[in-house]
């Protein structure tokens, strides 16, 4: 038996939706783990706790935007329900995302939460660090491990063209903050556009270095119509390694996070440099994860439409039998994994409606 629904379009937000399947059926991997139709396993979630940001960069939001209603966006209750349920399915690392997490009001005490959950073995964060300058001593004390900061430009007037609202000398004051508090492997993430910064990754790289930081190189991904063609402001990250080798002697390494970027390293730093390249090296084979928005989908790839909306499950008065409900749902999403994504042909009309910010990166 298969829910049809699976393999509709976007799953409404209503209460119409998923019908569980048996326990014989959902068990038909190793029970308590997920395992997809290619014999992926997820171990990695990523959670927008809200689509709500108080920046507008240009490449994931369009300049006027309509947030969600509070009441269709997930309790932090419901969030952790959410990540303590998929923990129970053997995912060990959960990433907390947005929109920008940390304008979400008591994100403290989700992550304090989700920090002490049974099997979870690590919490970690991406924020384009607005908030850091205040909140970082405490996010080191509920349990985050590691922190990504979205960091495109080192230019004050070019970061507020960028991002449309943000001030950068409040975002590297939130880097020093992250420091100081003690933070390991902290990774900056720029994305690459030409013609706009793509003048500015050997300084970014420069600081990384400064900084005892990771670095990572995102090529830009077709997700929402943000009001410009992708395909004039697409940088491949085999021109920006060329750009790079100007500057920094890089050594190409196998390490691997499990994740898609690759890795580079500056011999006499500790600095890792990675490139996430969606178009320039599909990555989809070894894909470990799965994105749940804000309002509650569960969406098995960033590059697809297709989702289980969870939200009903978890607002249904389903008794004692709400959180097998829930779990087989989760386990049976599996089945509208696809085998990869297709951003390649879909630099100026993309086919994921979504905005970045909706799916949380
Ligand atoms: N607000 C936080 C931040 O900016 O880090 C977290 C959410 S943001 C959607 C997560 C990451 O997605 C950021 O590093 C951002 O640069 C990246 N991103 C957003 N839109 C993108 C796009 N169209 N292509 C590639 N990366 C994108
Ligand atoms: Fe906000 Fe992050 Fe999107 Fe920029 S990339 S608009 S900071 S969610």
């Amino acid at each position: 038996m298969r829910n049809e629904s699976l393999n509709a379009e976007p799953v409404p937000s209503g209460k119409e939706g998923f019908k569980p399947t048996t326990s014989a059926e959902t068990s038909r991997h190793a029970p308590g783990t997920l395992v997809d139709k290619y014999g992926r396993h997820i171990t990695y979630i990523r959670l927008s706790i809200t689509d709500r940001c108080d920046f507008r960069c240009t490449y994931c939001m369009a300049e006027e935007m309509t947030f969600l209603p509070r009441e269709k966006v997930l309790s932090l209750e419901e969030c952790l329900r959410v990540v303590r349920t998929f923990a129970g399915l053997g995912v060990s690392k959960v990433r907390i995302t947005g929109g920008e997490p940390l304008v979400r009001r008591n994100v403290m005490w989700l992550l304090e939460r989700i920090a002490a959950l049974d099997g979870l073995k690590e919490l970690v964060l991406t924020t384009n660090g607005s908030q850091l300058n205040r909140y970082a001593a405490d996010l080191m004390s509920a349990g985050v491990k590691r922190i990504n900061i979205s960091l495109d430009t080192l230019r004050p007037e070019r970061f507020k063209a960028i991002t449309r609202i943000g001030e950068l000398d409040k975002v590297l004051r939130g880097v020093d903050a992250v420091r100081a508090a003690g933070f390991e492997r902290t990774k900056l993430n720029t994305v690459m556009m030409r013609g706009t910064n793509d003048d500015e990754f050997a300084d970014l790289v420069d600081y990384a270095v400064a900084n005892d930081l990771n670095i990572s190189f995102i090529e830009e991904m077709p997700l929402g119509d943000v009001g410009h063609g992708r395909s004039n402001t697409y940088f491949s990250t085999e021109e920006a390694l060329a750009l790079l080798s100007h500057r920094f002697e890089l050594v190409s390494t196998l390490e691997t996070t499990g994740g898609p970027a690759r890795y580079w390293r500056i011999p006499g730093t500790e600095t890792r440099v990675g490139f996430i390249s969606p178009h320039s090296h599909n990555f989809c084979d070894t894909c470990n994860r799965v994105r749940i928005t804000a309002q509650g989908e569960l969406y098995p790839c960033l590059g697809h439409n297709d989702a289980m909306n969870l939200l009903p499950l978890l607002r249904a008065d389903a008794g004692d039998d709400a959180d097998a409900t829930l779990r087989a749902a989760i386990v049976e999403s599996m089945g509208i994994k696809p085998k990869a994504h297709d951003f390649t042909t879909q630099l100026d009309a993309p086919k994921v409606v979504r905005f970045m910010s909706m799916t949380g990166g």
